[in-house]
């Protein structure tokens, strides 16, 4: 008999009449066949409740006793499902985390799993049982001195959690799918409070939902289908209010992985390279509404495929913008971008201080992309600095940077490329891909079946606003190798996930060195913390830096300063569709330019396109790039409240 494993949240079991609706539809599906082990969340609110409880008691409690406390919501909704099953007729039995063997790592309030035993679960469907398991919730294992005992504490896997109890499960059963219910129809095509002709997707693939978090993480927790990819578990998102179907989220086909350490697989999967570029640089450009587009318009329209695409900050009243393409359509492009220039108009002066500058367009036919990608990226802050770190140990020096959910990529020198491939896949212990340009196809060969039967209509799936962000830049730091892995190494030690990344293409000398600006992204509730750790830096000016390739380098370095800037958004499309389909990042540009929003950057990985613009525009953006992919729909998607 198939296994499925069914999961149903908060508003699904919100209330005994609800937890019978369920009751009903579990049963429905024993009875056509199947056998089912079912997760469920807390009671509607109840996580909620009880961490406000909690805060009445103690403003800072322990982490410890939170697990134990959250622990119970979901205890609560797990008997009663089991009775009401009973109920009905329907053999059940309810086991919290504990009992199934739900094994976790001892870090409370954020464990991930580590394995699930299957025997007592197993025992119990044989038996014709329905078995009720707690989500959100596992044990710790670890031998006491001696070897013999074993102390067992209670930790739960961070908010929204029993997604990714419910998908473990589904992996350590090896069940044929895993169903998520939820009060909204499935995933859509961006938030329906925003947007409120948001339609439905039919699927969407694990790569897309990943790169979509921002949108993505309140329908599905980002952990549980980075399990979904990595074990080839096929989801399915839907209401558990109707009959309809939902929307699938396609993983890669399944290859046999271990599931000892099931969460704490590699966060990188794959090296990707591509030797076979070039890059085309456009220094001081006006910063106004209409640029990108006009200049990505043109390049569409002559038919050149571009891959990465990166606007750094602006500097004064002037943008750089920076993109790749396959080297032999390098000089074309670049001719492109030559002719365009005088049309795009000169930087207006804003005042009599800051005198017009005129653009200039540089190419570079001589450089390598080389990419990581991995789901386990999301939330651990640090493989992109292993990634600078690894490439700075070899002396290499990174030209264009962009950052994107699931994926880092770098140019270098194309001379280097071998070597970085090589000394990447040692790092993070992993083969490499060929990427096969032209086309903003490079990688999606990377992982079997990632762009399988999936050819929608629209080049672009889904789109995203993230308005928690804030940007830092770090202007004029040294452009030399290990720079960067500096930076972000430090941001990694403090636990700050970097969003997007991007190093502006101008080239400023200070004091013989030549310096460029690094800007990125981080969660609003970080920047703070982020500014001071980068402080720090500042201070290591001077000091004796560490060796390279065995060469002592006395160096001194700095910055001159750090720009902070809270009001941005930052809005997202999302499709597998992009690769190989030219003009779509200029069609998201030309909606923007539209509507006068003017991009303060840009940065790109195969399947995503992200603009950051003023906050105050952020709705406004992502309301115009949902309507020039075409995803509205007539229908309006009813959201609870
Ligand atoms: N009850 C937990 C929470 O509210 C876990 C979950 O619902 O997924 O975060
Ligand atoms: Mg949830």
């Amino acid at each position: 008999m198939a296994i499925i494993v069914q999961k149903y949240g908060g508003t699904s079991v919100g209330t005994v009449e609800r937890i019978q609706a369920v009751a009903q539809r579990v049963q429905k599906t024993v009875l056509a066949g199947n056998s089912l082990v079912v997760v469920v969340s807390a009671m509607g609110k109840t996580t909620d409740d009880l961490v406000k409880l909690a805060k009445e008691i103690s403003t800072n409690p322990s982490r410890r006793e939170m697990d134990m406390l959250l622990s119970t919501g979901e205890q609560v909704s797990i008997a009663l499902l089991s009775m009401a099953l009973q109920e009905l007729g329907q053999p059940a039995i309810s086991l919290t985390g504990a009992q199934v063997g739900i094994v976790t790592e001892a870090k409370h309030s954020r464990a991930r799993i580590l394995e699930i035993s299957t025997e007592r679960i197993a025992g119990h469907l044989d038996e014709g049982k329905v078995v009720v398991v707690a989500g959100f919730q596992g044990v710790t294992s670890s031998a006491l001195p001696g070897g013999r005992q074993v102390t067992r504490e209670i930790t739960t896997l961070g908010r929204g959690g029993s997604d990714t109890s419910a998908v473990a499960l589904a992996a350590a059963l090896e069940a044929c799918c895993c169903e998520i219910y939820t009060d909204v129809p499935g995933i859509l095509t961006a938030d329906p409070r925003l947007i409120p002709d948001a339609q439905v997707m039919a699927e969407i693939t694990c790569d897309e939902m990943l790169e979509l978090a921002s949108l993505g993480a309140k329908v599905l927790h980002p952990r549980a289908v980075e399990i979904a990819r990595n074990y080839g578990i096929t989801l399915v998102v839907k209401s558990s209010w109707t009959d309809e179907a939902g929307t699938k989220v396609i993983s890669p086909s399944p290859c046999a992985r271990s599931l000892e350490g099931l969460e704490l697989v590699y966060p990188v999967d794959a090296v990707e390279f591509d030797a076979d570029q070039g890059k085309v640089s456009m220094l001081r450009v006006p910063d106004r509404p209409g640029v990108a587009a006009e200049l990505f318009g043109e390049i569409g329209r002559q038919d050149i495929d571009v891959d990465l695409i990166i606007q750094s900050i602006h500097e004064g009243n002037t943008n750089d913008i920076a993109f790749t393409v396959a080297s032999n359509a390098a000089s074309r492009a670049s001719s492109v971008a030559t002719a365009i220039l005088p049309a795009l108009g000169s930087s207006q002066a804003r005042s009599q201080a800051v005198p017009r500058e005129r653009g200039e367009v540089m190419a570079d036919n001589n450089i390598a992309k080389v990419s990581i990608v991995g789901a386990g990226m999301i939330g651990r802050p640090g493989v992109a600095a292993q990634m600078f770190a690894t490439l700075a140990d070899a002396g290499i020096n990174i030209g264009m940077i962009s950052a994107s959910e699931i994926k880092v990529s770098c140019t270098i020198a194309a001379q280097e490329g071998d070597r970085a491939v090589e000394i990447l896949c040692q790092a993070f212990d992993v083969s490499s891909h060929q990427a096969t340009f032209p086309g903003r196809a490079v990688g999606t060969s990377a992982l079997p079946g990632r762009a399988v039967g999936t050819s929608p209509e629209t080049p672009v799936r889904g789109v995203a606003l993230d308005k928690n962000q804030a940007r830092l830049a770090i202007l004029s730091v040294p452009d030399r190798p290990g720079i960067a892995a500096q930076i972000f190494g430090l941001l990694a030690q403090h636990q700050i996930s970097v969003d997007i990344i991007i190093q502006s293409q101008r080239c400023r000398v200070i004091n013989g060195v030549p310096t460029r600006d690094i800007a990125f992204t981080v969660a609003q509730s970080q920047v703070e913390i982020a500014r001071l750790a980068l402080e720090e830096l500042r201070a290591v000016r001077g000091r004796p830096e560490k060796s390279v390739r065995g060469r002592p380098e006395k160096s001194e370095w700095g910055y001159s300063e750090i720009v902070v800037r809270r009001a941005i958004a930052k809005v997202s499309a999302v499709g597998i569709g992009m690769v190989k389909h030219p003009g779509v990042a200029a069609q998201m540009f030309a909606a923007l330019a539209a509507q006068q929003i003017n991009i303060e950057m840009i940065a790109t990985s195969e399947i995503k396109i992200s603009c950051v613009v003023a906050e105050a525009e952020g709705v406004k953006a992502l309301q115009a790039i949902h309507a020039v992919f075409g995803l509205a729909g007539g229908q309006t998607i009813m959201v609870p409240p």
